[in-house]
C-alpha cells in the first residue's frame, strides 16, 4: 500500500496535490512519501516480532539524507556499500552499531573510515579482502568484526543483472571454501568472526530461493559452531520484491517472508540482520514528469516525456516495468476503461533504449499533461546520470500536507563547472 491516490480528480502524494509540486518545483522531479516509507518500514519490522532482528536499510536504493533520516527515526540501521554511503548513513544519524558494510571492493581507506566509526560488521566477500582488512585493523590497533558473505549457489529466479547468489556471480565466497576461510579468520589476530552473511539477489517474487539459501546458511552456522567459531548472527541480506506490475507480480508479503525465516531458523539461537532496500523505498516514490509532445509514426503513438533514461535508468538497464499514470484522473478526462489508447512512453535522450514503456495501454494524454512513473523510490535518483548534459533532477519529500525540496535541481552552471580546461587550452 502507498500514499499516492486520486482525490477530487487529481493525483495526490499524501495530502499534497502533485500538480502543486510540479507548479512550484517544475518537472521532472522525484517525489517521495514519508508516510509510505514509514509504513513499509513498520510492516517489515513487525514481520520479525519476537525475533532478535536488526533492519539495515540498503542505502544504495535511496541515499537521500531526508529519506535516511526518516528511516533512522523509525529505528532503521543501514547496509552500506561504499565510504560515501557510510558517510551519508552516519550524517543522517544512523548509529554506527547499526551499520553493516557490504560490497566486493572495499578500499583500505573505506575500511579505515568504517573501523574509526566502530560499525557493527564488515561483510567480507573474498579471501584477499580478509587479509587487507586484518592489516588495516592491525595498523589501527583494532579488531574488525566480520561476517563472511557466502555464495550458496542458489538461483534467485530474478533478472540476470540483479541475481547475485549463483556460483558464477562475483559475490560471496564459494561454498566449498567457507570452512577454510573461517579457519583463516581464526588465525588472523585482528579479525573476529561474528556472523555469516548471504544476499542472493533483488526483486525476488518467490520465497523458495530464499528458503533454499537460508537453510544452507543455518546448517553452515551449526557446522561452524562445532568447529569452534562463535557465530552470533546471520545477515540474510535484502531482495524481497515489490509489485511493479500488480497484474503480473504478486511478491510474498513481509509477513510470509518473516514466518518462513522464523521457521528456517528454528532454535538456532542467532540474531538476524535484514537488508531491505527496494521493499522500503520502491513504492514510496514516483517520478513526476510532463508530456512534451505527442508524435505519431506509421503504426504507433509516442508520448515524449521530459524525464529520460538518465533520470530513471531501470527500464533501459533491466527491462523493468513501471506503471505510468496521468496526474489528472482519467475518469475526469473521458479516459474510461474502454477509451484506452496504446502508446510508447519515451524520453528526450538520443538512445532507442530511452523508453519507459512500449505499447502501453493508457488513457489518452496531450502535450502539457502531467504523469507519474510509479515505483521509482528505489534505484531511481541514486542511479541518475547527466548523460546528454541533462542536469540531475530534484527530489521532494512529502509529509502530510507539507512538502520540501530535499535535493535541489542541479544548475547547468554547476554541471559544467565540474569540467576543467587545462592551461594549454585556456584563453589568453
Ligand atoms: C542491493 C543489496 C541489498 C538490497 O536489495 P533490495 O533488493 O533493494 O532489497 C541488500 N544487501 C546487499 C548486499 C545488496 O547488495
Amino acid at each position: 500500500m502507498d500514499h499516492f491516490q486520486y482525490r477530487d480528480g487529481s493525483l495526490y502524494a499524501e495530502d499534497v496535490n502533485l500538480s502543486d509540486i510540479a507548479a512550484e518545483v517544475s518537472t521532472p522531479v522525484y517525489v517521495y512519501s514519508s508516510a509510505t516509507l514509514q509504513r513499509h518500514f513498520r510492516v517489515f519490522n513487525e514481520a520479525f516480532e519476537g525475533l532478535d532482528a536488526l533492519i539495515c536499510f540498503a542505502v544504495k536504493a535511496n541515499s537521500n539524507q531526508a529519506v535516511l533520516k526518516t528511516l533512522a527515526k523509525e529505528g532503521s540501521g543501514a547496509d552500506v556499500v561504499s565510504g560515501g554511503e557510510l558517510k551519508r548513513a552516519l550524517l543522517a544519524g544512523i548509529p554506527a552499531e547499526k551499520i553493516v558494510f557490504s560490497g566486493v571492493g572495499k578500499t583500505p581507506d573505506e575500511m579505515r573510515d568504517a573501523l574509526s566509526a566502530n560499525i557493527k560488521q564488515f561483510n567480507v566477500e573474498s579471501e584477499a579482502e580478509l587479509e587487507v582488512l586484518n592489516a588495516v585493523a592491525k595498523s589501527m590497533n583494532m579488531i574488525a568484526p566480520v561476517s563472511v558473505r557466502v555464495n550458496p549457489d542458489v538461483d534467485a529466479k530474478t533478472h540476470a543483472k540483479i541475481s547475485t547468489g549463483k556460483a558464477e556471480n562475483k559475490f560471496g565466497i564459494p561454498w566449498v571454501r567457507v570452512s577454510r576461510v573461517y579457519a583463516r579468520i581464526a588465525e588472523l589476530s585482528n579479525l573476529n568472526a561474528v556472523g555469516v552473511d548471504v544476499h542472493i539477489g533483488s526483486q525476488l517474487t518467490d520465497l523458495k530461493p530464499f528458503e533454499a539459501a537460508f537453510r544452507k546458511v543455518v546448517d553452515l552456522v551449526i557446522n561452524l559452531r562445532t568447529q569452534g567459531h562463535d557465530i552470533q548472527h546471520i545477515d540474510l541480506g535484502g531482495g524481497l520484491g515489490i509489485p511493479y506490475d500488480p497484474d503480473a507480480e504478486t511478491p510474498p508479503s513481509p509477513g510470509a517472508y518473516g514466518a518462513m525465516i522464523n521457521k528456517v531458523l528454528g532454535d538456532l539461537d542467532c540474531s538476524i540482520i535484514l537488508e531491505p532496500g527496494r521493499l522500503i523505498a520502491g513504492n514510496a516514490g514516483v517520478l513526476l514528469t510532463s508530456m512534451l509532445y505527442e508524435k505519431e509514426s506509421e503504426n504507433k503513438v509516442f508520448y515524449i516525456l521530459d524525464a529520460a533514461m538518465n533520470d530513471l535508468s531501470r527500464p533501459a538497464m533491466y527491462d523493468a516495468y513501471h506503471d505510468i499514470i496521468p496526474v489528472k484522473e482519467p475518469s475526469q478526462t473521458g479516459g474510461e476503461q474502454g477509451n484506452k489508447v496504446s502508446a510508447d512512453f519515451v524520453g528526450p535522450v538520443c538512445e532507442t533504449g530511452d523508453t519507459f514503456a512500449k505499447a502501453r495501454p493508457t488513457s489518452p494524454m496531450t502535450a502539457g499533461d502531467l504523469a507519474v512513473i510509479k515505483s521509482a523510490g528505489a534505484y531511481g535518483a541514486v542511479m541518475a546520470s547527466t548523460y546528454n548534459s541533462r542536469a540531475l533532477i530534484p527530489e521532494v519529500l512529502v509529509s502530510g500536507d507539507k512538502f520540501a525540496i530535499i535535493r535541489k535541481r542541479q544548475s547547468l552552471e554547476d554541471l559544467i563547472k565540474l569540467d576543467q580546461v587545462p592551461y594549454w587550452l585556456a584563453d589568453e
